[in-house]
C-alpha cells in the first residue's frame, strides 16, 4: 500500500502570483511525445480590453473592520472623469457589498445620488452630463458581505474573495489574526468599489484602522499614523503614483517589522514574530535584486518603497500589490528550513520584477497576461543567472518548459488570447512559462544587448499606461530595425509549438540533414533559427540555419562521417525534438564536448530513461558523480543507482561515493537524495552509522531521510535507546520530519501513533504543503485497523469537505477519503462530492 519515497519530490511553490504548483522531479523530457493536446475552440466568450466609459483618477479609502462578523466597513470616495465622451452616469464595480449611500460631491456640497445595485456594478446617476474635462467626485459607503458569503464565492472562483479574515476570533493553535487581500484579477471589488479592469489606474489613499497591537499595510508609504479615543490607530498610507485596482492591497496582523533599506528607498520586511529573527535571511538579496534590475532595464525602480509580507493561508504563492506584495507563509522557516527552500529567491525576484512589468507597465487585459507574468519569469530567470550562474538559470528555464509541455499535453491554446470563460484561465503555464520561453528565444534571436535596449524602451515608452502584445513587438522592431510579426504571430498568436524529426545521413564527403516539421494544425509551420554543430575528428564547426518548411534538407561537405550532429536547444525551448538516430556513443560525445546546461541535460535524462537493464550505463552515471557535477545532475545519477545491485561493477565504489555524499555535499538535497539511494541497496542495514550520523544534519531534509532509513533498518530492541532517538523526533513541527516519522509508524504498524499523527494533522493541515498529513492519517488507520480511529478520521475529512474554505485543503481531504475503506457513509460522501 505504500510506495516508499524514494524519489526526490520538488514541491515547486509557484509565485506566479497565482499558480501553486507541485511536480514530481521525474520531468517530461524535452524530447517526450504529448498525447494529442486538446486546441482551444473559440467558443468561448470574447474577452476585449474593458471599453473605458470614465477614467478613474484617484481613489480615497477609509476602512475598519468587524473580526466578529468579518467585515470591512468602508468609505470609499473615487475621482473620475469621461474617458472621452460625455457620461451622465458611472458604472463601477462593486461584488456583494452592502452599499449605504452614495453622494455625489460637488463643489463642497454634498448630494445624495439616485443608483441602481445588482449586487455585481452600482450604476450612478450623475447630475449632469459631465464631458471629459470634468472631474466627478462620489463617496460610497458600504460594508463587505460577512465572510460567509466571500466563502461561497471563493468555493465557485476556486481562489480567492478579495478580502479574507483569517482566524478571525483569535483562539486556537498554530493560528494568528490577519486579514489581508487579493485583488487579481478582480476580486479587489469584492472589498472597494472601483473599475475593476487592469486598463484602469489611479492613485491612491488608504485610511486604515485597527486596534493598536495590530501593524498595517498598504500601498504607498505611511505618511502618518493616528491614535483614536476608542484604544483604536488609523494609519494613513499614501500612494501618488497611479496604478491599476488589482494592484491595490491591505494586510493586518500582528507582524514583525523588519527595516532594510535601498537609495533611501524604504525597504521592509513582515513576518511572524516568531520568524523576526530570519527575516533577513528569507528575503536575503532583495536589496541586490534591486540593484540589479534597475540596472540591467536601464530604468530606476520607480516606486516610493518596497514592502514583503508574508501571510497565513494565502491561497496563492505571492501578489505582487505594488510596493507592498504578499507572500504566502511557506517561505518562511526557521533557520534549518531555510536550508532546503532553494527557490525562495525565485519567488522574491518574481514579484519585485512585476514592479516594472505588470505594475509600471501592465497588460490591458487579462487575455494579455503574459506581458505580465511572461516577463515576471524571465526576471527570475535573469537574477539566477547573474547570482547563481547560468545552471541556476537553466534549470529554471528547464522547469518552465517541463511546465509548458505538461501543460501541453492537456491543452495547447495561443499565449495572447480572447476568447476565454474566466480571466482566471489566463493564470497558465502558457501565459507564464511559454511567454518567458519565447522571451529568452527572442533574447537568443535578437542578441542581449537589442532585447535588454527594448526592454528599457518599452518602460519608458508606456510607463504608467497598459499596453497590449503588438506595443511591445513595435518596440523590439524598433531598437533591432527588422521586421517581428514572424516571430510574434507563431510563438505568441498561435497554439501549439513545433514538433521536429530529424536524421541526418553521410555519403560522399557530404552530410544530409533532414528535418521535418510534424506538428498539425492550428500550430503553424514554425520559422526556426537554429544553430547545428557537427563534429569531426573533435573539433565542432557550427551552422546557422532557418527551419522553415513543413520538410527541409541541409548540406555541408565533410571531411569523415561526422561524431556528431547536434542541434543548439538554447534557440528551441519551446520544441520536441526527435533525432533517433542519436547512439549511445553520440551520447556519450555530447556530454563530455559540451559544458551547455542543456546538453548535458539531455544525456543524463536519455540515460536515465533508455536504459533496459537499470543498470546498463552504469560507466555514465559514475562518472557523473565523480565529476563534481552540477548538483541536480549529481541527484539525477545518484537516482539511477537506486537499487543498484551487489553484483554491480561498481558497488563498493558507489556505496563509497554516496557515503562520503551524505556528509560533505554542500547541498543538503544531494545529501538526501544519497541517504535514499544507499538505503535501497540491497543491504540497507549496513549504513546505520551513515543514518544515525545524519540525524543531526542541518537541514530537516536530510534529517528526516535519514530518520526513516534509521527507523526501518535499525535492528535494535523496542524500549530501547532506537525508541527514545524516534520519540525525541516527534516534537518537529516540519512536514519531512512529520511524514518520515508517520509513513515509518505505519510501515512498523505501530498502534500508539494515533494521538501523536492526529494532533500534528489537525495542527498543521492548513499550512502550505502540510494537507498531505490528511493522507498519511488516513493511510495509518487504514493499516492499524482501529474502527473508532477510522469514524474519527472520516469526521475530520467530511468537516474539512464541507466548511473548509481553501481549496487546496479540501482537495486534499478528497482524495484521502477515497483511500478510506468504503464503508456506507464514506461512499454516501465522495457520491455527494461528486454531484456538487
Ligand atoms: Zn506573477
Amino acid at each position: 500500500m505504500f510506495k516508499q519515497l524514494t524519489k526526490r519530490y520538488l514541491t515547486i511553490l509557484f509565485f506566479g502570483c497565482f499558480a501553486c504548483v507541485v511536480f514530481k522531479s521525474e520531468v517530461v523530457g524535452i524530447s517526450n511525445l504529448p498525447a494529442k493536446p486538446v486546441y482551444q475552440q473559440n467558443n468561448s466568450p470574447y474577452q476585449p480590453a474593458s471599453t473605458k466609459l470614465h477614467d478613474l483618477i484617484h481613489t480615497k479609502l477609509e476602512v475598519k473592520f468587524d473580526w466578529d462578523t468579518q467585515q470591512l466597513h468602508g468609505i470609499a470616495t473615487i475621482q473620475v472623469k469621461p474617458h472621452f465622451y460625455p457620461q451622465k452616469q458611472l458604472l463601477l464595480d462593486a461584488r456583494d457589498l452592502i452599499i449605504h449611500s452614495v453622494v455625489l460631491l460637488t463643489n463642497e456640497e454634498k448630494k445624495e445620488a439616485a443608483y441602481t445595485y445588482n449586487n455585481q456594478q452600482i450604476n450612478i446617476d450623475l447630475d449632469r452630463l459631465y464631458t471629459k474635462e470634468d472631474a466627478i467626485l462620489v463617496e460610497i459607503n458600504y460594508t463587505t458581505q460577512s465572510n460567509q458569503q466571500g466563502a461561497k464565492d471563493s468555493f465557485k472562483l476556486g481562489s480567492n474573495q478579495g478580502l479574507c479574515f483569517i482566524h478571525a476570533r483569535g483562539t486556537g493553535p498554530n493560528k494568528l489574526q490577519q486579514i489581508w487581500t487579493q485583488g487579481e484579477p478582480n476580486t479587489n471589488s469584492y472589498w472597494f468599489p472601483t473599475i475593476d479592469s487592469p486598463n484602469q489606474r489611479c492613485t491612491q489613499e488608504t485610511y486604515i484602522t485597527v486596534q493598536d497591537n495590530f501593524k498595517t499595510l498598504s500601498n504607498g508609504t505611511l505618511v502618518y499614523t493616528t491614535l483614536n479615543d476608542d484604544q483604536t490607530r488609523t494609519d494613513y498610507w499614501r500612494m501618488d503614483l497611479p496604478h491599476a485596482p488589482y494592484l491595490f492591497m491591505l494586510a493586518v496582523g500582528e507582524f514583525a517589522e523588519i527595516q532594510d533599506d535601498w537609495n533611501e528607498i524604504p525597504v521592509t520586511y513582515y513576518v511572524e514574530p516568531a520568524y523576526e529573527k530570519q527575516a533577513l535571511t528569507i528575503f536575503k538579496h532583495t536589496t541586490e535584486m534591486l540593484d540589479f534590475f534597475s540596472d540591467k532595464l536601464d530604468y530606476p525602480y520607480p516606486w516610493p518603497k518596497y514592502s514583503q509580507v508574508i501571510v497565513r493561508d494565502y491561497m496563492v504563492g505571492a501578489m505582487e500589490n505594488t510596493t507592498a506584495v504578499v507572500l504566502t507563509e511557506n517561505i518562511q522557516g526557521d533557520d534549518r528550513a531555510l536550508l532546503d527552500n532553494i527557490d525562495r529567491e525565485e519567488i522574491i525576484a518574481h514579484e519585485l520584477f512585476h514592479h516594472w512589468f505588470g505594475n509600471l507597465v501592465t497588460c490591458e487585459s487579462w487575455g494579455q497576461l503574459t506581458l505580465n507574468e511572461a516577463f515576471a519569469t524571465l526576471g527570475s530567470h535573469l537574477w539566477y543567472g547573474h547570482k547563481h550562474g547560468s545552471y541556476e538559470r537553466d534549470r529554471l528555464i528547464l522547469k518552465s518548459i517541463e511546465h509548458y509541455l505538461k501543460e501541453a499535453q492537456l491543452r495547447q491554446v495561443s499565449v495572447i488570447r480572447d476568447h476565454y470563460i474566466s480571466p482566471i484561465e489566463m493564470f497558465d503555464s502558457h501565459s507564464y512559462h511559454k511567454g518567458a520561453l519565447i522571451l529568452h528565444m527572442l533574447k537568443t534571436y535578437l542578441g542581449e544587448e537589442a532585447f535588454l535596449q527594448s526592454l528599457s524602451q518599452y518602460l519608458k515608452k508606456y510607463a504608467f499606461s497598459s499596453t497590449d502584445i503588438h506595443q511591445l513587438r513595435k518596440v523590439f522592431e524598433e531598437v533591432s530595425g527588422q521586421d517581428l510579426n514572424w516571430f510574434f504571430n507563431q510563438w505568441f498568436l498561435a497554439p501549439g509549438h513545433p514538433i521536429l524529426q530529424t536524421e541526418h545521413t553521410y555519403a560522399n564527403d557530404k552530410l544530409v540533414l533532414k528535418v521535418w516539421q510534424k506538428q498539425s494544425a492550428p500550430s503553424p509551420i514554425y520559422r526556426l533559427p537554429v544553430a547545428v554543430d557537427v563534429w569531426v575528428k573533435g573539433v565542432k564547426e557550427r551552422h546557422h540555419i532557418t527551419i522553415d518548411k513543413p520538410y527541409q534538407e541541409f548540406s555541408w561537405s565533410v571531411s569523415q562521417r561526422p561524431e556528431l550532429v547536434y542541434i543548439d536547444r538554447n534557440s528551441l525551448l519551446v520544441a520536441e525534438l526527435k533525432h533517433p538516430q542519436t547512439t549511445t556513443q553520440a551520447y556519450r560525445y555530447l556530454y563530455s564536448h559540451y559544458e551547455d546546461f542543456f546538453a548535458k541535460y539531455e544525456v543524463i535524462n536519455y540515460f536515465n530513461t533508455a536504459k533496459i537493464d537499470r543498470f546498463d550505463y552504469e560507466d555514465f552515471f559514475k562518472e557523473v558523480l565523480e565529476d563534481d557535477s552540477y548538483w541536480m545532475f549529481k541527484i539525477m545519477a545518484i537516482e539511477a543507482f537506486e537499487g543498484y545491485h551487489q553484483q554491480g561493477k561498481y558497488h563498493t565504489i558507489i556505496e563509497n561515493i554516496l557515503t562520503d555524499l551524505t556528509i560533505q555535499d554542500a547541498h543538503s538535497w544531494v545529501r538526501e537524495a544519497a541517504i535514499n539511494t544507499l538505503s535501497s541497496l540491497p543491504n540497507p542495514d549496513s549504513y546505520l552509522d551513515v543514518y544515525e550520523k545524519s540525524l543531526a544534519d542541518s537541514s530537516y531534509r536530510v534529517a528526516s531521510a535519514a530518520l526513516y532509513a534509521y527507523g526501518m533498518y535499525s535492528n535494535e530492541e523496542q524500549g530501547s535507546i532506537k525508541d527514545t532517538i524516534l520519540l525525541s523526533f516527534e516534537e518537529y513541527e516540519d512536514i519531512h520530519m512529520i511524514t518520515s516519522l508517520a509513513k515509518y509508524y505505519t510501515h512498523i504498524k505501530k498502534t500508539d501513533k494515533y494521538e501523536w499523527l492526529k494532533k500534528k494533522t489537525t495542527d498543521f493541515y492548513t499550512h502550505l504543503g502540510y494537507e498531505s498529513l490528511l493522507t498519511y492519517l488516513v493511510d495509518y488507520v487504514c493499516v492499524i485497523g482501529n474502527l473508532a480511529q477510522q469514524e474519527e478520521t472520516f469526521v475530520l475529512l467530511e468537516h474539512i469537505l464541507k466548511e473548509e474554505k481553501m481549496v487546496r485543503i479540501r482537495s486534499a481531504a478528497y482524495h484521502a477519503l477515497q483511500r478510506m475503506p468504503k464503508t456506507k457513509a464514506v461512499k454516501k460522501l465522495l457520491a455527494d462530492i461528486k454531484e456538487d
